[in-house]
């Protein structure tokens, strides 16, 4: 926990953000400012600036972040018509949070 770091507060439950999904490692929450109908973060508990500091001991928590995304697709409706994962790589990737995060993006053909 980093309390300078606002996705740390955020999955550290210290702000009014409502969870989608909540678990002993990640938070899922809706994109303040959403690109797509579905706009969704899967946000680890553990403060990891970015893709480039995972180490392998990391492996399990960024397979867990996928899977929970590939869930969290179903739950939203946007399985089958598809959608987009997407991870940031800090500035130059467009990161502007240095909380590992992953985006899961859809909902355009949604009715
Ligand atoms: P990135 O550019 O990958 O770092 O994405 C950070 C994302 O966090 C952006 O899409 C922001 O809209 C989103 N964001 C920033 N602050 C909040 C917040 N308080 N609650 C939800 N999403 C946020
Ligand atoms: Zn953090």
């Amino acid at each position: 926990m980093e309390n300078d770091c606002l996705f740390c507060r955020i999955a550290g439950g210290q702000t009014d953000t409502t969870f989608i999904y909540e678990d002993d490692n990640l938070v899922v929450f809706k994109d303040i400012n959403p690109h797509a109908p579905v706009h969704w973060l899967v946000v680890p508990k553990k403060h990891i600036r970015s893709i480039n500091d995972l180490t392998e001991s990391d492996q399990d928590l960024v397979a867990l972040m996928i899977d929970t995304a590939r869930r969290m697709a179903e739950k939203a409706g946007i399985a089958r018509p598809g959608y987009k994962l997407l991870f940031n790589v800090e500035s130059g990737g467009g990161q502007v949070i240095f909380h590992l995060h992953l985006h899961l993006l859809g909902g355009w053909e949604r009715k």
